[in-house]
């Protein structure tokens, strides 16, 4: 495709690097995975609760979903934005979409029209996949609703949706020829460079609407399959993701990571009820836990779940030493990932003591990402063992957002290094420089491990009468890590959370993202500079909530 000017490229030399040492390939990930799915035809490939696929049926019936998108009119390049749970077809929707050479823009089914509109905009989406959801949020009218006014949007596809709903059903679509089918993929994949735009992924991003991050087929495609090499895993490797797997996490370190070793994803919703029968029943050997999930450990069916589990990692935020234990009493090797949506992953590696998995984020997955801690707001490194903010670049570290050029500028370093607004040290421990990450820069809330940009729900509050000032810090919070409290100022009658709630939903602002505590004060503290002071804020919060007040 020619994205004219809104990607930003790895440079050339550097590309030739990566391919000459083996790190990029040359297929295309829909490739990677029919290689895959050959090779491992019988296996099961993904069980859910609602039953499971294997590598031979996951490989037919994407294969036969592409030849439907495309009868459909959906052409290589066209951009589908995606809201869907953890669900055996959506990870059917995943392959079939880039097999017809689609690219996914990977949003939450929690997504509203503040998040979704700008996005699908900014894209020049042209389909929108969405869930059949009985109860609740009813997406497949969200979805309709959102080709109002929008100028590429053509198409709504659903998952599971009912013969009669409004919209293209993605499974009445895929119901064709199986070996034309293989013939449509191979000529679409054919056509499509291994260095081109695999997917977009959202920054949990600090300004006002989310930043879209772009990933290429041979870079995610490695970083998926450095992931599981850094996890030790084989064909027998069985991994649990519960966490949402339209999202980077999700994608990497559970789908493809799973699928680039032959070994069986074992999907489950974020739902721990739900979730640990299957792990438990499925024999379960490796499982990424969000520190949304930390509290797995209390749960009855905890010990059913650890039988056959062999690996956890754990990712999001500081590991209680109690919940290592835990795991580490059932005979769980335990270790910790720091990652995110525009590239770089750390790890513990089988070498790591058990005081730097306990204590650090390990270190890179690969060995050609390079990472710098620096003096923030600079190009100066600071010496080991000071903080600074974490700097990163490699081979599957994007080299700026898409279509971006202002933030770019000050997202990334003169030399490329995307400044993660990450505080970090580095930490010799047991004879590995490893990463122990120290707080934040970012002015942001990571809610279970979703993001929430302070500053977009401070305008958003702001646009009510009766709020003259707002400023959203995190609050401790022991199931999630942290929450959003909104510190207020009011020009007359403080507001009731349910009127604040109301302003938000009136401003389809996703409800993950609402406060949920108010506080109002006569006016924000101030900084001797007249800076809003957040940290004051921040410590008044904590401070309340540890003592119960
Ligand atoms: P995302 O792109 O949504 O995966 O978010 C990435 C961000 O999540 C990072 O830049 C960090 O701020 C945070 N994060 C990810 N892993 C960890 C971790 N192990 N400890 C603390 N923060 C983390």
């Amino acid at each position: 495709m020619d994205w004219a000017g809104r990607l930003a490229p790895y440079p050339s030399d550097t590309v030739r690097q990566y391919r000459a040492s083996g790190l990029w390939g040359t297929r295309t990930v829909a490739t990677e995975l029919h290689e895959v799915a050959v090779r491992r035809a019988p296996h099961p490939a993904v069980v859910a609760a609602e039953g499971s696929l294997s590598y031979a049926e996951l490989d037919k019936a994407t294969d036969r979903l592409a030849l439907g998108l495309s009868n459909a009119g959906l052409a290589p390049g066209d951009r589908v934005v995606v809201q869907l749970t953890n669900r055996l077809e959506s990870i059917v929707a995943w392959y079939g979409m880039l097999k017809a050479g689609l690219i996914p823009v990977c949003t939450l089914a929690a997504h509203r029209a503040h998040e979704i509109g700008p996005i699908s905009r900014k894209v020049g989406a042209v389909a929108h996949l969405v869930e059949w959801s009985p109860s609740g949020f009813d997406l497949v009218a969200f979805a309709v609703e959102q080709q109002v006014d929008h100028p590429t949007m053509r198409l709504v596809l659903t998952a599971g949706a009912p013969a009669g709903a409004p919209g293209t059903s993605i499974e009445r679509l895929a119901d064709t020829d199986p070996a034309l089918a293989r013939e449509r993929v191979e000529a679409i994949q054919a056509a499509i460079d291994p260095d081109d735009i695999v997917c977009f992924q959202l920054s949990g991003g600090t300004t006002g609407v989310p930043k879209v991050i772009p990933r290429l087929h041979a870079e995610y495609w490695y970083n998926a399959r450095s992931y599981a090499e850094a996890g030790g895993w084989d064909e027998s490797t069985r991994v649990a993701h519960l966490i949402p797997i339209i999202h980077n996490a999700g994608i990497t370190c559970g789908l493809h990571a799973t699928h680039s070793v032959g070994g069986t994803l074992v999907l489950g919703t974020p739902v721990l009820d739900q979730a640990l029968p299957v792990v438990a029943r499925e024999r379960t050997t490796d499982v990424l836990i969000g520190h949304g999930h930390f509290g797995i450990v209390d749960h009855p069916l905890f010990e059913e779940a650890m039988t056959a589990m062999k690996r956890v990692v754990l990712s999001g935020a500081k590991v209680p030493a109690r919940v290592f234990e835990a795991f580490e009493s059932r005979g769980v090797w335990v270790g910790q990932k720091f990652g995110m949506g525009e590239g770089f992953f750390t790890m513990s590696t089988a070498a790591s003591t058990r005081e730097a998995r306990l204590t650090t984020v390990g270190v890179p997955v690969s060995p050609y990402d390079e990472f710098r801690v620096l003096e923030p707001g600079t190009e100066t490194e600071v010496p080991d063992g000071a903080v600074g903010e974490l700097a990163c670049r490699g081979p599957y570290t994007i080299r700026g957002y898409f279509d971006a050029p202002g933030i770019n500028s000050s997202a990334f370093t003169s030399d490329g290094f995307y400044r993660t607004g990450d505080l970090v040290a580095v930490r010799t421990v047991g004879g590995e420089r490893s990463i122990s990450v120290e707080g934040r820069l970012k002015d942001l809330i990571n809610r279970g491990g979703e993001k929430v940009s302070a500053e977009e729900v401070e305008t958003l509050l702001m646009r009510h009468p009766r709020i003259v000032a707002a400023a959203v810090v995190a609050m401790p919070d022991e199931r999630l890590g942290e929450r959003a409290c909104a510190y207020l100022v009011t020009a007359g009658e403080p507001l009731t959370m349910s009127e604040v709630q109301n302003h938000l939903s009136s401003l389809s602002l996703a409800k993950f993202k609402w406060p949920e505590r108010l506080e109002w004060i006569p006016e924000l503290p101030r900084t001797p500079l007249g800076k809003l002071d957040k940290k004051l804020l921040q410590r008044d919060i904590t401070a309340k909530v540890t003592t119960g007040r």
